[in-house]
This record gives structure tokens, C-alpha cells and sequence, in this order.
């Protein structure tokens, strides 16, 4: 029997629904670029659903406008100012994810050799990068200074003078910043933190007068700024503006001792809601931040900031398939096709990331255990979580585009998850999943005669 919809006569009876109701579900911490349609995932114009079959599990989906609209909302805040926003691309170093923001206006925040080459390779204005980190070699040193980098974020007193060393045999000058430890607390997790005394990162404020003074006899320096990145995930503005006056204490200071700083560079460290933080939106406090900045007459100044997770955190999921249901007496676990080696935050931090059906059923929730099907006890991606799912289903991992996908290993010898990058209703294959061979491409077969026969 053909419906013909619209016409009077055609009295149908009430079609029983071949799918219940769509399941109410809450906004992601990715809305509204990844969004309830229909009673499945969506991100932005596609259903997350129909990237998973067309790409297999584990993978990374990614929405380009929610980057867009990250860097845009940064570069908002600053109109009107000399400002640049180099994205700390450790966060999400994938290169086409490079191209967005450098197509975006952005300068990227490095921390290693490779992560210049990477950066070189996106299209990348070396002008427009800085580079951070507590242990370059001289090699890295001397790749960055021949294609002319913007700025060196100088990280001890040693580093300076391999800095000088390495510029003076290029018969060049190192543009540099000291990156000072301004010694607040930033209230986030021991390992995220990095601008109290007692970490690893940075110069010691009582020390960084003394550094600059340094720097200014060096001739094969010359510097241009001064950098502080206070750690990661926070969630208030105040310990940014603790940060801020302890470095414009210095910047004071150091200017009475006649030399001059250029930029300032606040790096990055912003939070991201990954379950019920409450960060402040990048206007508000870049606000504050510039309101501080002018009150203290220093608005005249180039700013830098180097914003990694707050970029791109939100902007990104993992859709990861359920293998198994192994419900037990004190717990029960979904084991699933993504684990510590596709998403090491839970497994090294601790950290939640919400988890949530592509396609909800309904049904009474039950609690799970997230587990991942690497050989490790700390394999888990979600502890005790309310979950209608059965083995097949599809589940997303949310907040999954920062610290992820660049922290993945191949332990167990796994190889990387697919990427994918969603605009609009299209999408691209960025990262195409790894076969074996791709794992075991710069290893050498046995040639030693090393072989003993335990035989008699
Ligand atoms: C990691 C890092 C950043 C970015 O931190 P987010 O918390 O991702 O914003 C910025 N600057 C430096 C020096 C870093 O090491």
C-alpha cells in the first residue's frame, strides 16, 4: 500500500514506531558543534554515526568551526591590540589541525624540533613561532635560528649561554624571552601546574633579573620579551592576574636596568569544561586581563599568548565501539576498541571525560566501567557511568581533541586511530588508521649471530 501524504482520503492508521522515542539527552561539552539530532550525535551537519561506519573505531572527529571559532574568539578579545595568539600545538598537532590555525592568522607555540618541522610542514610562519621548553638540544637550536624563528622562550641560565654559543657559530642573533616562574599557585593537578617554585619549568622570579642582566652582556642574544605559562586547565582568572602583576613587577624592573622588553607573553593554560568546571569564557578574561594590563600602564605592549587546550579540547571527540559487556559482582566493564594508547588522560591524569551513546537507547541505565583492551589495570577511559549499551554500540568519548590523539602510543603495538575533520556537512580523512607495517617501519630484522641453541 503506497501513503499518499496530503491527500483527504488517505485515513492511515497510527504507524507503530519502529525505534522508540528519541532518548533526552544532555548538551555535550562540545555543543553546539557536536549536538543531539534526531536521537543521535551529531557534529556539525553529519551524524557522527555515519564518519564511524565509513571509518571504522577507534576515531578521532573533529569539528573545524568549533577551532575556528576558538582561535576567532581570542583574536576578538584582542582587537584593537599588537597581539598574537601562537597555538601550543602539543595539544593537537595533527597537520591538517596546523593548517586550520595557521590559515586562521595563528602562530603556533613549539616545544620541539619536531614539532618545528611539523609546524614548517603545516605552512607555518616562523616569524610567528615561539619556542618553549626546558630541554632543547643545540641541534633543535640551531635548525629554529637558520629558518628564523620569532622567539625563544629560554627556560635556565645554561640554556642561555648554549643559546649565545649556538647563534654566535651561526654568526647570528637568538631573538629571546626568559620564561620566569612567577610562583603562584594555579590550583590545578601537580602534574598541569608549572609556575610554583618548585617545578622544573621556568626561571625563578628572584633569579630572572639577574638572567636578563645576563642576557643583555651575551652577544649572541638579543632579547625581546618576557614569557610566563603558569600550567594547564585552570578554571579562574585570578591566578592569571596574580601572574600577571608578578610579571610586570619584573618587567619594571628589568626596564630600570635599561634593557627593553618588547612583548609579553602569558601563554596559555585556559580550561575547558570537561564535566562541571566552569571556566570563564575567553573574553571575560582576557578582559580582565587587559584591564590589569592598562591600569598598570602597560597596554601599549605586544602580547602573546599561547593557548593549547582551550583551543581545540572541545572541538574534538573519540567514537570507539563497544566489544564486549563483562558485567561482574563489584564491577561491571564495557570493554571497548579504544584505549590508554589512543587516550592516555584518564590513565595518566586521572582526568574524566564524559562518555555518551552515539545513538542512545532507551532503557534503565546501569553502571559501567569504560575499559580499554590494553594489558594494564589503569586502561580505563570512564569509571561508574550510567550507560543504556549493549556490545556493537557506538559510544563517544568527549573533549577528546586536545591531549589526546598527541599523546597516543602504540603500546601494545596499536596502531594510531583514524582522524577526521568535519565542516559543515563535509568532512576529510586527515589521519588515515595505521596498519602494522606503518608500526614497525624503522625497525631492522636480527642480523647479530646472537642465537644460542639451548638444544644439547
Ligand atoms: C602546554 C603549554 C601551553 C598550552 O597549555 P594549554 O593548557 O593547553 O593551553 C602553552 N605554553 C607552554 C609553554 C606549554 O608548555
Amino acid at each position: 500500500m503506497t501513503a499518499r501524504p496530503g491527500s483527504a482520503d488517505t485515513a492511515l492508521p497510527t504507524m507503530t514506531p519502529t525505534s522508540p522515542d528519541p532518548v533526552a539527552m544532555p548538551a555535550l561539552p562540545g555543543a553546539p558543534y557536536f549536538h543531539w539530532r534526531d536521537g543521535e550525535l551529531w557534529v556539525e551537519e553529519l551524524p557522527v554515526a555515519e564518519l564511524a561506519r565509513a571509518h571504522g573505531t577507534p576515531l578521532f572527529v573533529y569539528s573545524a568551526s568549533a577551532m575556528r571559532d576558538a582561535a576567532r574568539a581570542y583574536q576578538q578579545a584582542l582587537a584593537g591590540r599588537d597581539a598574537l595568539v601562537c597555538y601550543a600545538m602539543k595539544a593537537n598537532s595533527t597537520l591538517a589541525v596546523l593548517e586550520l590555525f595557521a590559515r586562521a592568522g595563528c602562530g603556533f607555540d613549539i616545544v620541539s624540533g619536531g614539532e618545528l618541522e611539523r609546524a614548517l610542514r603545516a605552512g607555518a610562519d616562523p616569524q610567528r613561532i615561539v619556542f618553549s621548553g626546558v630541554g632543547k638540544t643545540r641541534a633543535e637550536m640551531r635548525r629554529a635560528l637558520q629558518v628564523g624563528i620569532g622567539c625563544f622562550n629560554v627556560e635556565s641560565l645554561a640554556e642561555l649561554d648554549v643559546l649565545d654559543a649556538v647563534a654566535r657559530e651561526l654568526g647570528c642573533r637568538a631573538p629571546v624571552s626568559l620564561r620566569v616562574n612567577p610562583d603562584v599557585d594555579a590550583q590545578t593537578h601537580p602534574y598541569i601546574s608549572t609556575g610554583l617554585r618548585d617545578n622544573k619549568f621556568g626561571i625563578p622570579h628572584e633569579q630572572a633579573l639577574a638572567a636578563y642582566q645576563r642576557a643583555a652582556t651575551l652577544p649572541g642574544l638579543q632579547v625581546v620579551g618576557i614569557d610566563c605559562h603558569i600550567g594547564s586547565q585552570i578554571t579562574s582568572v585570578a591566578p592569571y592576574l596574580d601572574a600577571l602583576d608578578r610579571v610586570l613587577d619584573l618587567v619594571e624592573q628589568v626596564e630600570a636596568a635599561g634593557i627593553a622588553l618588547h612583548h609579553l607573553d602569558l601563554g596559555g593554560g585556559l580550561g575547558i569544561t570537561y564535566r562541571d568546571e566552569t571556566p570563564p569564557a575567553v573574553q571575560a578574561w582576557m578582559a580582565a586581563l587587559l584591564q590589569r594590563l592598562d591600569a598598570r600602564g602597560h597596554g601599549h605592549r605586544r602580547l602573546l599568548f599561547e593557548p593549547g587546550r582551550s583551543l581545540v579540547g572541545n572541538a574534538g571527540i573519540c567514537v570507539t565501539e563497544v566489544l564486549y559487556t563483562k558485567p561482574g559482582p563489584a564491577k561491571s566493564f564495557l570493554i571497548v576498541d579504544a584505549g590508554m594508547n589512543d587516550l592516555p588522560r584518564p590513565a595518566m591524569y586521572e582526568a574524566y571525560h564524559a562518555i555518551v551513546p552515539v545513538r542512545p537507547r532507551a532503557g534503565t541505565p546501569e553502571l559501567w566501567d569504560v575499559v580499554g583492551p590494553v594489558c594494564e589495570s589503569g586502561d580505563w577511559l570512564g569509571r561508574d557511568r550510567a550507560l543504556v549499551t549493549q556490545a556493537g554500540d557506538w559510544l563517544a568519548v568527549a573533549s577528546a581533541g586536545a591531549y589526546c590523539m598527541s599523546m597516543a602510543s602504540h603500546y601494545n603495538t596499536r596502531g594510531k586511530a583514524a582522524e577526521v575533520l568535519v565542516s559543515g556537512a563535509r568532512s576529510q580523512l586527515i589521519r588515515a588508521r595505521e596498519v602494522p607495517s606503518d608500526l614497525w617501519r624503522q625497525e631492522r630484522a636480527l642480523a647479530l649471530d646472537v642465537v644460542t641453541s639451548t638444544r644439547a
